[in-house]
């Protein structure tokens, strides 16, 4: 019967309605579902040939061809599980920079000793700071652990040492800087560093993140190994990713006293850096002179950017990475430049995620992408003025 069958429906419905009620399907634990997913460089443009991306601070000149052949080598191998405590890689890192390599721990990219280091030290109903236009992963993994994230603001688009020292509560467990920090370029000087890090109690840790150390030259910068030797408590992260150019393999690496590095050995896994990445680090950090070239080729670049695109009245804050950010005035211009740019195939970096929405990061390039992406913005101002 048709009413009947109606009404049969509806209970089953109803019935439906409420197991689902009554036994609730699994939940992440507190603060994942409020995480935003980390978004890469946009790089991607079907139907559009030789796309020039200068989207996630990439190096210009890729990885040295000693790196590349090392990781064509290890294509032999990859029936063999990985050396599981990276100790070659360890050593080399360990004579480049004059470091014992039992201090040295390495990861799958920064981006996996940033949340090593916080399931070791951070938990629900404690804090993790970092300042207010600070590298996004911080607090992403910071809420994956269920810890809460606090940003500190900054002045001038620059960490500020007060403001940090202030938000430090007794629940604060690690204290991240990007050194320099991406998306700003900025950096925090030596001695705000020390006085940052003098600041702190002595049960949080101080962790700069000094992924673009390599391509820093200003006298007053450090990228913190004397701090790790000087103190318990602060640890530096390095990665393969920008100036050495393996970003694909996911090579990073922590410089941290003794029982941190031991701490970070327990809860990372066995084989968390594979094999090739292994070997194509080690052949990239002993290749000094393309390291050299890679900095040379951003001493020449950045200053070029950062003049062309003052010029076109999109002034940078002043960076020492390999990127910079251009200031639209408004976030509306910064969204038209982003779409205009991807017309002609040039992908930069939106940051309205670091709350920077009137600007665009742009990478340094090679020479021809770096002029490529001057004359369109030229293009851009001409038709869309301020
Ligand atoms: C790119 C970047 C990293 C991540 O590097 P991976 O080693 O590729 O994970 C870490 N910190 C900052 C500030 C970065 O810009």
């Amino acid at each position: 019967m048709v009413v009947g069958s109606r009404v049969l429906r509806a209970a089953v419905f109803a019935g439906l309605t409420m197991t689902m009620t009554r036994t609730p399907s699994p939940r992440p634990h507190a603060g994942v579902m409020d995480i935003t997913p980390y978004k890469g460089g946009e790089g991607d443009a079907p139907g559009i040939e030789n796309v020039i991306k200068m989207s996630s601070n990439e190096s210009a000149l890729g990885p040295s061809p000693k790196a590349i052949d090392a990781f064509k080598a290890a294509a032999t191998a990859l029936h063999r599980y990985p050396d599981g405590e990276a100790r070659v890689l360890r050593e080399a890192i360990g004579q480049r920079h004059g470091l014992a390599p039992a201090q040295i721990i390495c990861g799958a990219g920064s981006d996996e000793l940033i949340s090593l280091l916080i399931t070791a030290y951070a938990g629900p109903g404690e804090e993790v700071l970092y300042s207010q236009h600070g590298f996004l992963m911080y607090r992403i993994s910071a809420m994956a652990a269920g810890a809460l994230p606090v940003a500190a603001p900054e002045s001038d688009l620059r960490a500020d040492v007060d403001q940090l020292l202030a938000h430090v509560t007794s629940r604060t467990r690690i204290v991240f800087i990007a050194n320099p920090n991406n998306p700003t370029g900025s950096y925090m000087t030596t001695a705000d560093l020390q006085r940052l890090r003098d600041g702190l109690p002595d049960h949080v840790i101080l962790a700069i993140d000094a992924a673009y150390a390599e391509f820093v030259g200003a006298p007053d910068y450090t990228a913190g190994r004397a701090l790790v030797d000087a103190h318990d408590n602060v640890v530096m992260l390095r990665t393969f990713s920008k100036i050495y150019g393996l970003s694909a393999l996911r090579v990073g690496w922590c410089y941290a006293p003794p029982a941190i590095a031991d701490a970070l050995n327990r809860v990372r896994g066995p084989f968390n850096v594979n094999a090739a990445a292994q070997v194509a680090a080690v052949a990239a950090i002993e290749d000094a002179d393309f390291e050299a070239q890679a900095r040379a080729h951003n001493d020449q670049w950045l200053p070029w950017l950062t003049g062309e695109l003052a010029g076109l009245g999109l002034p940078p804050a002043p960076s020492v990475g390999n990127f910079v950010i251009a200031d639209f005035g408004m976030a509306a211009r910064a969204q038209a430049a982003f779409a205009f740019l991807k017309t002609r195939g040039i992908f930069v970096r939106e940051v309205g995620g670091y709350g920077l929405p009137q600007f665009l990061r742009i990478t340094v390039g090679r020479a021809d992408d770096n002029a490529a992406v001057i004359a369109a913005l030229k293009d851009f101002v001409a038709a869309s003025p301020a």
